[in-house]
């Protein structure tokens, strides 16, 4: 084993991503994962059935809002995502159901059908975001991937203001980003069945609506429309395969217990092998263009 520029200890999709930059970047670099593969919490495997594959934990996965999928060409190196047309859908025991469709009619005449009010104040919410498509895009970008200063919490309060008038309520900015989630959307929506959706949205995600300082997101998720979201053609694991393919296209080297190989395996991606010495050409040879 040589000397390195920068180590990165696990090759979980957040270290693969770091050393991809910083080959990218003109570093040498090394990742040393613990396991016998890369992935971790973003795995596809054979669970149960043989031929059944399965996302282990990431399921949705949102790079089509981050820097990496263009900077580090993932598209290219193998990564295709998959949008659906009903991003989330929530059935009540009332026999109706409340969908975020890509189809704004969809998502609205569901909601219409729980409440004419929320459907109007959901279309007034997502009207809003929609004129500004530019601005939200470039602030969720820097909030989810950029570390948090005053100065994003400012727009973010800005941004919100412009659209509480718009929604008629008594509110400010900073109002908005000191409420919890679930306050939020009691304020928004008269129907029970649609005050949830984007809850229980948030909770699946991750961001928990009852935590305080989550209003802004609630809002936000009021108004999503699902382009954001995909699934990846192959699984979760197709994204681990690409930045693998990247840290190596870049020179970077990956070790796990054993030494890694480019001997891709349908469901479990990159296996280690012992008999290996020169990881990153093989897997350069593998990568259409490279
Ligand atoms: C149930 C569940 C569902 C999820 N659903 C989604 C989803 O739908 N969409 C989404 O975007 N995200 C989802 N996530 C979150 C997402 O999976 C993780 O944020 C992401 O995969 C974490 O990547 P990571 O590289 O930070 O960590 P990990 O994937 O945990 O990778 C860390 C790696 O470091 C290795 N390691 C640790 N210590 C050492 C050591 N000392 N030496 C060597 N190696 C070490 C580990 O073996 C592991 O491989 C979900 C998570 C869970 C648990």
């Amino acid at each position: 084993m040589r000397d390195y520029d920068a180590i990165i200890i696990g090759g979980g999709i957040n270290g693969l991503t770091t050393a991809a930059y910083l080959a990218k970047a003109g570093l040498s670099v090394g990742v040393f994962e613990a396991r016998g593969q890369c992935g971790a919490h973003c795995d596809t495997v054979e669970l149960g059935m043989p031929g059944y594959l399965h996302n282990t934990h990431a399921v949705w996965l949102v790079p089509a809002m981050s820097p990496a999928m263009e900077d580090l060409g993932l598209e290219q190196l193998g990564l295709h995502l998959r949008g659906t047309d009903v991003l989330f859908a929530k059935t009540f025991s009332s026999g109706t159901n409340v969908v975020q469709a890509l189809d704004p009619a969809v998502t609205d005449a569901s909601l219409a059908a729980a409440s004419e009010h929320d459907a109007a104040v959901q279309a007034t919410i997502a009207g809003y975001l929609g004129e500004h498509l530019e601005e939200t895009l470039d602030m969720s970008r820097s909030l989810l991937y950029g570390p948090p200063t005053a100065a994003s919490l400012d727009r973010l309060a800005a941004f919100d203001e412009g659209l509480l008038s718009r929604l008629g309520l008594p509110l400010s900015g900073d109002d908005v980003l000191r409420m919890t989630g679930l306050e939020l959307l009691d304020m928004l929506f008269e129907s029970e069945e649609v005050r949830t959706t984007p809850a229980a949205l948030g909770e699946f995600t991750g961001q928990w609506p009852n935590n305080r300082r989550f209003g802004a997101l609630a809002l936000s998720l009021s108004g999503l429309q699902p382009m954001a979201v995909h699934t990846a053609r192959g699984g979760s694991h197709a994204m681990t395969h690409a930045l693998v393919k990247c840290v190596a296209a870049h020179g970077g080297e990956i070790w796990t217990t054993r030494r890694w190989t480019a001997s891709w395996s349908r469901t479990a991606g990159p296996r280690a092998s012992a008999s290996a010495p020169t990881r990153s050409r093989r897997a350069r040879r593998s990568v259409p263009g490279w």
